[in-house]
């Protein structure tokens, strides 16, 4: 594809560094969502020397169809978004590590970050956005069944059940945009909510009821998972009754929300009752020089352009933090 051609200003030079142990950086970006990639962009042209490390880039980005509150574009897929982000983050020559989780994140005038390989980075300040992961379900089968007929991201897996029965669980915007991907591939979609209501948005509500392969059991709730090769039941219960009975499905999505990724700082900063990262206007953290943004913190409303507009401002607050000489 000639991205020159059709997306203007988009470029495939690319002039990331490796990340460089024996460095002080300015900046340490953790995470390779929209948080971190706009955190990385501003860091990068306020001339600050930067380094960006990331279990995977895209973040939630990545296993999300159609956007369409994503200023600028009307619509874009999800894997489109991150590419753009990308290009634009990797045009700088910045110290990169992409196949790495942070494991600690240690506080001082010099900041340490330790990831799983055994390294260890260090910088004046850091930058927290390694976002949210999936909620599990925590009842017998789901463990031992994940990628045989488990799953949670229906934009990854969704093709794998064309012609299945499928379950989804979770009657939020993640459950019922997960039920709308498979119910244009699947024999037949039992959504499988917990409230005697769906809290997803009315425009997905309404998307739903178009489709005549789907079932909407309010009030229920899981309590297995069976199968020995792959699923083959779920058993639901009523809430009301606890009256349970087996749905005969062969794949089960897990949509019930998600947990953040906040251990590497837990004794470090302030958490808050959900596990985010408590943060002031200025995505300042309790710990001076360690900031956060996007969808780890305790900032309301998970969204692509909030998480990007708390990813600028978590750069300009570390650049006037490096600037101040803290
Ligand atoms: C199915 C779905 C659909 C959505 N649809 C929309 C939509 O239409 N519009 C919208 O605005 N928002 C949507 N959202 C929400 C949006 O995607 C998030 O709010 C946004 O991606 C948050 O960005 P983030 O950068 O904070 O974190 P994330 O996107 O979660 O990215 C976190 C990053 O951190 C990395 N990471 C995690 N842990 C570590 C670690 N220990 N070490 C190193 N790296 C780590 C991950 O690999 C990832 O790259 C959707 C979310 C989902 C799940």
């Amino acid at each position: 594809m000639d991205f020159n051609l059709n997306l203007g200003s988009f470029t495939t030079d690319h002039r990331t560094v490796p990340l460089e142990t024996e460095r002080i950086y300015d900046v340490i970006i953790t995470g390779g969502g929209p948080a971190a990639m706009t955190a990385a962009v501003y860091c990068m042209r306020k001339g600050v020397s930067t380094g960006f490390v990331t279990r995977e880039i895209g973040g939630q980005v990545s296993e999300t169809s159609g956007i369409e509150n994503y200023l600028g574009y009307k619509y874009i897929e999800g894997r489109e978004l991150v590419n753009r982000f990308s290009e634009q983050v990797k045009q700088f020559e910045i110290g990169f590590r992409e196949g790495a989780g942070v494991l600690k994140i240690e506080t001082g005038d010099v900041k340490k970050v330790a990831i799983d390989s055994g390294e260890t980075f260090l910088a004046k300040t850091v930058i927290i956005s390694t976002g949210n992961r999936w909620r599990k379900l925590g009842v017998p089968g789901e463990d031992r069944l994940v990628g045989k007929g488990v799953a949670y991201c229906a934009i990854c897996d969704a093709p794998f059940f064309a012609g299945k029965r499928v379950a989804v669980v979770g009657g939020g915007n993640s459950g019922l945009e997960a039920a709308i991907d498979l119910a244009k591939v699947a024999e037949h979609v039992t959504l499988v909510q917990f409230l005697e209501h769906l809290t997803a948005d009315g425009i997905l509500i309404d998307k739903i009821e178009k489709y005549g392969n789907v079932d909407i059991l309010l009030e229920h709730e899981v309590k297995e998972v069976k199968g020995d090769e792959g699923v083959t039941a779920v058993t639901v219960a009523e809430r009301k009754t606890g009256k349970a009975r087996d749905l005969d499905v062969q794949g089960v999505f897990v949509e019930i929300g998600l947990i953040p990724n906040s251990e590497m700082v837990k004794g470090v900063v302030d958490l808050n009752e959900r596990g985010e990262i408590v943060v002031d206007c200025a995505c300042r953290t309790s710990a001076p020089g360690i900031f956060a943004a996007g969808d780890v913190t305790s900032v309301p409303y998970k969204q692509i352009i909030i998480a990007a507009g708390e990813g600028a401002k978590a750069a300009l607050s570390a650049c006037e933090y490096i600037l101040m000489g803290k």
